[in-house]
């Protein structure tokens, strides 16, 4: 007969502790989470940080920060410079559905139009 083996540094309930925390982590990771910068919600945690460069923290279970400096988050950079592009190019067609998207991901399409053309300077 195996005798218990006394726990003295606590190992056992960290490791328990962490596992718990991990499947805490595992259930909000597979919930639809939002997008702090653009307030998108996406079906779960996983695309979040595809689509928009945010995470869920391990510990917190809270959605953390957007990588990027200026505050966009990835899908709203993206489009940006697509709205930039189809901008400088005259292109209505591409401009009309970028800016839709843009005006989703509460971007001011209309600065990023004008800055694109060079009637201000850069924007957001
Ligand atoms: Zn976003």
């Amino acid at each position: 007969m195996r005798g218990v083996q006394p726990d003295l540094f606590g190992e056992f309930d960290a490791e328990q502790e962490r596992a718990e925390q991990l499947l805490r982590f595992r259930e909000a990771h597979q919930r639809p989470q939002t997008c702090p910068a653009c307030g998108v919600t996406e079906p779960n945690g996983f695309l979040l940080t595809n689509n928009h460069g945010a995470r869920l923290d391990v510990e917190t279970l809270t959605v953390q920060g957007i990588p990027r400096p200026d505050g966009l988050c990835t899908a709203q950079w993206l489009v940006r410079n697509h709205i930039s592009y189809a901008a400088q190019r005259d292109d209505a067609e591409q401009l009309e559905r970028d800016a839709a998207r843009g005006r989703e991901l509460g971007l001011d399409v209309d600065a990023i139009v004008a800055a694109a053309r060079g009637d201000e300077g850069p924007a957001r």
